[in-house]
């Protein structure tokens, strides 16, 4: 794992985080800086970079089911969520190891910045 990498960290719990879920390949954990009130962050165990370097499905699948139950058991899948996954600098991705925004309780614009 790259010893840098602060998600890669958080998913070896070398770094303290508010984690709501979790499988055996993807955990789920609030964002520190939230942007809605609902703001969950879910990432492979696995270090991948970008989406554009992914390249496992099922993996891939478990990300979008962990956060679509996370989306549930947060009580925003029937008022609406968004999913978000920014790739790279144009994309506004901080962090770079893979990860899914779940976005939710209250009213989100589009398009989005
Ligand atoms: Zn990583
Ligand atoms: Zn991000």
């Amino acid at each position: 794992m790259p010893e840098d990498c602060l998600f890669c960290r958080i998913a070896a719990g070398e770094i303290p985080a508010d984690v709501v879920d979790q499988t055996e390949r993807a955990i789920a954990f609030r964002d520190i800086t939230p942007q809605a009130p609902v703001h969950v962050l879910v990432i492979p165990r696995r270090h991948i970079a970008t989406l554009s370097l992914a390249d496992d499905g099922p993996e891939l699948g478990d990300l979008m089911l962990l956060a679509a139950r996370v989306a549930r058991a947060e009580g925003i899948a029937e008022s609406g969520f968004r999913t978000v996954i920014n790739t790279n600098d144009d994309g506004g991705q901080m962090v770079h190891h893979l990860h899914i925004h779940v976005l939710g309780g209250r009213r989100l614009r589009w398009p989005p910045g």
